[in-house]
């Protein structure tokens, strides 16, 4: 039983809280003390290893500084009421958010204290939604399932049974090729205790075995009121709480809290990494004033700037340098063939394939559009007067074919796609 307890309270260490009032509490600087007293020479164990992963990330750093890589990324909104079926525009919006934390190119780069701003990481890590599903057909990599299960969330407050089909849930895509997000509702005996939670990469350095987890479990899992900007769910629309996503995110590419879950101590476990100033436990509060654990020469105040800690979203605003090495490494080891080099994008499409015939215009206008999109047509005369305009929409295979009542003469066709102006013709009218 109190091994039981002891995997619970460690599994609690990856979550992101809400802002109700929740006792958190981990066990992972106990679990391990008591480690190193079974095991003497553990903590030096765990040292080393660390040292070794982060040689080792730096190298792959140097070598493979510019790529950028892209994460597949499948929603399962899994809904029971209408509001848990939340609108594709708050996973847009979410999806956006993360990409511009993790690129590093979001409005409030700003809010990085200038003692920080060397550290502040770009991780070139992308996430683009999928667009072809597990047997190859396309998709928008949004997965819509209407349950009948009114919360996900068991006695613990987790909702691991909304990745399993037989529970109600949606099995996992293949969690090698997918980063699969499952959005519901799950509360903590009707509260929403937990807003999101996620599980690091198998055999991650820097985390203790007890928070692995199987294959077919991996990814992220966000309460329905916590996802995209401003979702008109959240008790607190304008908390910025989809900074939870980039979070969890970091969680599930290896990162863990900078305080390393900590219970106010400085000594002992720290994240494994050095640009992340060593703090006593997690700060909840954005005063920038706090320090509290002296480091000596080159002390640093805490990073309440840095995502993986619990700050108040509007604050967290930065991973540094190693996190991004890191989430890299682990991404490229631990996660192998979860992502994809990100190559530049092909150019926008030339709209060859629209024509009109005959030219000559006898009686009728006929334009023939073999490519779908949303068309302006405009006819001016050959002093720039408007003759007629119009927009609409058409497939694959159109013919716009109407009489063109104007007096014979010679006048000018503007066909314009958006901004992109598609074909622009002189025609002769008898
Ligand atoms: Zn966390």
């Amino acid at each position: 039983m109190k091994k039981n307890l002891t995997k619970i309270l460690c599994t609690v260490i990856i979550l992101t809280f809400t802002n109700l009032a929740f006792s958190q509490t981990c066990a992972t600087f106990e679990y391990e003390s008591y480690l190193n007293s079974k095991f003497p020479g553990y903590f030096k164990a765990l040292e080393q290893t660390r040292q070794l992963s982060l040689s080792e990330s730096s190298k792959l750093n140097k070598a493979d500084n510019d790529t950028v890589y892209q994460i597949p990324v499948v929603f399962h909104i899994v809904w029971n009421t209408k509001s848990q079926n939340i609108h594709d525009s708050l996973i847009y919006s979410q999806l956006k958010a993360l990409n511009e934390s993790f690129r590093h190119i979001h409005s409030d780069t700003g809010r990085v204290r200038s003692v920080f701003k060397p550290v502040a990481g770009d991780t070139r890590i992308e996430f683009v939604l999928a667009t072809k599903d597990p047997n190859g057909k396309p998709t928008n990599g949004i997965d819509r399932f209407k349950t009948d299960q009114t919360d996900f969330g068991g006695n613990n407050g987790f909702a691991e049974n909304v990745k399993s089909t037989f529970d109600y849930g949606v099995d996992a895509w293949n969690t090698a090729k997918y980063l699969n997000i499952w959005v519901c509702k799950f509360t903590y005996n009707g509260t929403p205790i937990i807003s999101a939670y996620a599980f690091p990469p198998t055999n991650a350095q820097f985390w203790a075995s007890s928070n692995f987890t199987a294959s077919h479990l991996q990814g992220v899992v966000v309460n329905y009121q916590f996802i995209g900007i401003k979702n008109p769910n959240d008790f607190e629309p304008s908390s910025m709480r989809e900074k939870t996503l980039v979070h969890e995110v970091g969680h599930f590419l290896g990162l863990r809290h900078i305080w390393a879950d900590k219970n106010n101590t400085c000594i002992g476990e720290d994240d494994g990494l050095k640009d992340t100033p060593n703090s006593r436990a997690a700060n909840r509060n954005c005063n920038p004033a706090l320090n509290t654990c002296n480091q000596g020469a080159g002390d640093q105040p805490d990073m309440i700037e840095n995502y993986m800690d619990y700050t108040p979203y509007p604050c967290t605003v930065m991973f540094t340098q190693q996190q991004a090495t890191l989430m890299r490494y682990n991404l490229l080891n631990l996660r192998l063939g979860l992502s994809q080099i990100k190559t530049d994008l092909p150019p926008p499409p030339v709209y060859t394939k629209i024509s009109v015939a005959p030219n000559p215009v006898q009686g009728n206008l006929r334009i023939i559009f073999e490519q779908q999109g949303i068309y302006t047509i405009k006819l001016t005369d050959m002093i720039g007067q408007s003759i007629t305009s119009g927009e609409f929409a058409v497939g694959d295979a159109f013919e716009y074919n109407k009489p063109l009542n104007v007096a014979a003469g010679i006048y000018y066709l503007n066909i314009s796609n958006g901004d992109n102006e598609v074909l622009k013709q002189r025609i002769l009218v008898q």
